[in-house]
């Protein structure tokens, strides 16, 4: 079978591997398709080679049931699949306490057993998922829904920790509207009262943060004047950042009302110089920062609800999976609405 492989760095190549078998808890799914997410780029730009084999990237994927390892019960052959994002083992006491994005398989500094981070992905005519990984998506198409793994569930992370700040009258700021930005704006728009400001620096993307339920939207630089306007200068109830340059951590930072949620989700390297000292130049009192990863089993039942309710959609452009260069180069452009989807 084809699958996408990072062979060196900042180079992927489509080879041909061997159709892999479910062993003991395995499922194997056929993919329908594979979504695309920046923190892919982050991974083919790394400077140096990948520990370990060349990884199949994908960690966006979604299918149908294709074979069942010998103790797997409870998943039709043909069924749609979601595949989890965060390969967590269930049985730690974070897994327990339903803090499975922080599995103790993934240890201190790294994060749990993530499939094309690692484990082979979806970029790939089949992948093998664990069973209790493959999430049933229903009446879902599995072709769209792979961004759900990521691109919805690790917004929905981020907003659920800042549920008590997003009472009806609130300000929620959602900052980058790509793949993951897209989707928080019509989570924050399905299941909280929050008055929603979008902020991009491009105004196709502004239009999606409209299109899907943002009520005031802003271009980047003019965005920490505009949303302290908004507030007598006293700053908004949570801010997100889905990009994390050091410009949107400034603007998040600098836009967080006192005891606000902040929530760090992008990957850019923006840093806070936080000092334990009564300046709140850099950040006002009380504010709750997270540097958010992912999301729990219960993140992802809440998204494919959403999704089944028809309240989350991913906007998306199919490209077939031969296509798999032209689907980055896009990204890299900032070119895609959504999400890019790569569809064997
Ligand atoms: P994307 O490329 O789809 O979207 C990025 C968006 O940010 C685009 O709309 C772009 O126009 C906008 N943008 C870029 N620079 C900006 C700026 N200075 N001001 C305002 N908007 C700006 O990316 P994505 O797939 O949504 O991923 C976003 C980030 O989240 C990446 O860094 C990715 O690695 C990271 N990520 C983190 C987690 C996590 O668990 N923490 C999970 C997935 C992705
Ligand atoms: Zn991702």
């Amino acid at each position: 079978m084809r699958a996408v492989k990072l062979t060196s760095p900042g180079t992927l190549e489509m080879v041909e591997v061997e159709k892999p078998e479910p062993g003991p808890g395995e499922v194997r799914v056929k993919v329908a398709g594979a979504g695309l997410c920046h923190s892919d780029l982050h991974i083919l730009h790394l400077p140096v080679p990948w520990p370990g084999p060349d990884p199949t990237l994908g960690h966006e994927g979604a299918g149908w049931i294709d074979a069942v390892g010998p103790d797997v019960t409870g998943l039709d052959i043909g069924s749609a699949v979601l595949v989890n994002l965060i390969w967590s083992c269930g049985q730690c006491r974070p897994c327990i306490l339903g803090r499975d994005n922080a599995c103790i398989s993934g240890g201190r500094y790294m994060y749990p057993p993530t499939p094309g981070l690692g484990p082979d992905g979806a970029m790939a005519e089949y992948m093998i998922v664990p069973a209790r990984h493959a999430m049933p998506l229903g009446k879902l198409d599995p072709v769209s829904a792979g961004p759900l793994a990521d691109a919805a569930l690790t917004p929905m992370r981020a907003i659920s920790s800042a549920r008590d700040w997003l009472t009806p009258g609130s300000t929620a700021v959602v900052i980058g509207v790509g793949g993951l930005g897209h989707m928080a704006v019509q989570i924050l728009a399905a299941s909280t009262g929050a008055r929603i400001i979008a902020v991009d620096m491009a105004d196709d993307k502004l239009a999606l943060a409209r299109k899907h339920g943002a009520d005031l939207v802003l271009k980047s630089d003019a965005a920490a004047a505009a949303i302290l306007a908004e507030s007598d200068g006293y700053g908004a109830d949570a801010v997100f950042d889905f990009v994390g340059v050091q410009q949107t951590v400034d603007l998040a930072r600098g836009v967080v009302a006192p005891e606000g949620a902040l929530r760090l989700v992008g990957l850019g390297g923006g840093k806070i110089d936080l000092g334990a000292e009564a300046n709140t130049g850099v950040i006002p009192w009380g504010v709750d920062i997270r540097k958010s990863y992912g999301g729990t089993r219960a993140d992802l039942i809440e998204v494919i609800a959403l999704a089944a309710q028809g309240k989350l959609t991913v906007e998306h452009t199919l490209y077939p999976l031969a296509d798999f260069q032209r689907a980055f180069d896009d990204l890299e452009a900032g070119a895609i609405a959504g999400r890019a989807i790569l569809t064997p």
